[in-house]
């Protein structure tokens, strides 16, 4: 299977070939980083279950966390159709990027709605004092189920009658208790984008 990648194709001939690996979180599918894998970086992934790669600045096989202890736990990895691009799917061990964020691409619209989950996930796991939003699971589902009726309303209403900002404040208020209502059934936005994928 390693053998049959496109190693001979890579753009980068180093260490008998560099394929690009694109690491995306296993449970909420935001792509985290992107590195470059040898055959060598590849196997050790697949055998220490930590991700490894070849890191062409430091001209040597790096394993991520291996100073920071920000280890990327590997799920799976798959390669792409023709064998030239690696897809490896992870639970990251604390922030994946050195800038301290948790995906390198934290500007993403999709990497936007994935945090704004895990902190109402958060909230709902640890309730913090002072939390709109711990406050919102404290009043039960009823309560939540109310908010998005009338956030619903107020969305629709911007849309007839307010600007581009009174829609976008509206919607945005839509989408938080939308997600704090799935979140109190034990739901989240990959469950969401998978109803969704079904229904391509
Ligand atoms: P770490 O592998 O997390 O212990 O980080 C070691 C070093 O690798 C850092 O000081 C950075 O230079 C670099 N590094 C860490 N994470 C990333 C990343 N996501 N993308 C690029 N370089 C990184
Ligand atoms: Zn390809
Ligand atoms: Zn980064
Ligand atoms: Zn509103």
């Amino acid at each position: 299977r390693i053998e049959a990648l496109a190693w001979s194709r890579s753009p980068d001939a180093r260490e008998g070939g560099l394929l690009p690996a694109i690491v995306q979180d296993a449970d909420d599918q935001r792509v985290l980083m992107l590195g470059y894998m040898s055959r060598e970086a590849l196997v050790r992934t697949l055998e220490s279950g930590s991700v490894t790669f070849y890191s062409r600045s430091k001209a040597r096989l790096w394993t991520k966390g291996e100073s920071s202890g920000h280890y990327l736990t590997m799920v799976s990895v798959e390669a792409d159709c023709d064998g030239d691009t690696l897809l490896v799917q992870a639970r990251p061990k604390g922030p994946t990027c050195h800038l301290g964020r948790e995906s390198c691409f934290a500007d993403a619209p999709s990497a936007t709605l994935a945090g704004l989950d895990a902190v109402i996930a958060q909230r709902q796991r640890e309730r913090p004092e002072g939390s709109y939003t711990a406050k919102l699971f404290d009043g039960g589902a009823a309560r939540m189920a109310q908010k998005v009726g009338e956030e619903g309303v107020e969305t629709a209403l911007a849309a007839v009658v307010g600007d581009d900002a009174a829609l976008l404040g509206e919607a945005a208020d839509l989408v938080y208790h939308l997600l704090v209502l799935l979140r109190s059934r034990g739901l989240g936005l990959s469950d969401l984008a998978e109803t969704l994928r079904n229904r391509e």
